[in-house]
């Protein structure tokens, strides 16, 4: 099995284009092939290589890759099935799962394969707070899907012994013969009875009833990798359909979908907030509490004269990622008051004398005047 990265399994640099990309995917591709390459472990190899190009050659895939790195990119799972069991705090949490569905085939590359085929992979979709995607969390998800039947080992015959099939005498394949004005036809088609594998169960297992998998659901524990965003998905190896007869079962890919929060927005690995202050703050200048978001009080201090709309960094307090964690943005909106207190009429009115504009005209023009801006 080839180690490293993706980057390293092409053999080319962190910053590479999409024509490198492709030149150095065909090159290994075309080298490793197994129909070319006989050196053991070339099968392996071909599927890391179609792997990793088939994640680097997409622009959003790439961009999450880089993002999470290798190790929260291939394995979102640590640990295994959780068995059965309560289920805990999670309940509430659930709302955002359970639409799952079938996404590949199953399998990499349009390699045509005879025999057992890998299991199809499944997709999930998990919503999550935003505070789960600047920390990273982990998450128990219940996962429904195909196993390797254990009363037969996934063999589907209760002497886990397959024998060939006589309908079509171990081809797969079942000839038709007819006969036309141009001459005999031999059509061929799937053998029903075996599937095309050529082989049946010796004596059908009552379990599976002949088919190897039975369905089951699971707890799975997911680690969702600090950072994550919206669009991105989590790969967990072999949590997909199991194959068939024994073959590699598929994984599971788990797409996350942030929920908007009602303070914060996120800019990549920035978070912005708003921060409302008086005239008399942004003229004077002052200090404000702001509050982060893992509810942390941070005082920032306003610059006299300081403009509505600018925004001010604290920085290290956006999504914590590997590396350099993201910057708080808070955006400074000037307030002014709908209604002034008796003393601060006359504050504000002593401004306006120093400033030598003309005092507008309590009741009557105070509605004249917002009328004539409509
Ligand atoms: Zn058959
Ligand atoms: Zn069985």
């Amino acid at each position: 099995m080839a180690a490293g990265d993706y980057y390293e399994i092409l053999g080319i640099p962190k910053n590479a284009d999409e024509k490198e990309i492709k030149k150095a995917y065909r090159n290994l591709a075309r080298k490793f092939h197994p129909d070319v390459c006989k050196e053991p472990g070339a099968e392996e190899r071909f599927k890391k290589i179609n792997e990793a190009y088939s994640v680097l050659s997409d622009p959003q895939k790439r961009a999450q890759y880089d993002h999470v790195g290798h190790e929260g990119y291939t394995s979102a799972s640590r640990g295994s099935y959780a068995g059965g069991g309560g289920f805990g705090g999670f309940s509430t949490d659930f709302s955002g799962f359970g639409d799952i569905f079938d996404f590949f085939g199953g399998g990499f590359g349009g390699q045509r394969q005879t025999g057992p085929r890998a299991g199809s992979d499944l997709l999930m979709r998990m919503t999550i707070s935003l505070e789960d995607a600047v920390f990273g969390t982990e998450k128990e998800i219940e996962v429904s899907h195909t196993e390797p039947c254990p009363d037969c080992d996934g063999t589907g015959s209760e002497t886990k012994k397959r024998v060939n099939c006589k309908a079509c005498g171990g081809t797969g394949q079942l000839r038709q013969m007819s006969q036309t004005l141009f001459g005999q036809f031999v059509r061929m088609s799937t053998c029903p009875e075996c599937r095309g594998t050529g082989k049946v169960p010796e004596k059908r297992c009552s379990a599976c009833r002949g088919t190897g998998v039975t369905q089951e659901r699971r707890k799975v524990q997911v680690r969702v990798p600090a950072g994550i965003d919206s669009g991105m998905r989590l790969r967990m190896e072999g949590y997909g359909e199991a194959g068939d007869f024994g073959a590699a079962s598929g994984d599971l890919f788990i797409e996350i979908m942030v929920r908007p929060h009602d303070r914060f927005t996120r800019h990549g690995d920035d978070l912005e907030v708003e921060a409302e202050i008086s005239p008399a703050q942004a003229a004077a200048g002052s200090v404000i509490s702001v509050e982060t978001i893992d509810r942390k009080e941070i005082e920032l201090s306003i610059s006299p004269g300081i403009q509505h709309d600018t925004a001010l960094k604290i920085p290290g307090e956006g999504v914590r990622r590997r590396g350099r964690p993201g910057d708080l943005l808070v955006r400074v909106k000037v307030r002014v008051p709908r209604q002034l207190t008796p003393e601060l009429r006359e504050l504000y009115e002593k401004i306006l004398e120093i400033e030598g504009s003309r005092a507008g005209q309590e009741k009557k023009g105070f509605f004249s005047g917002f009328m004539g801006k409509k």
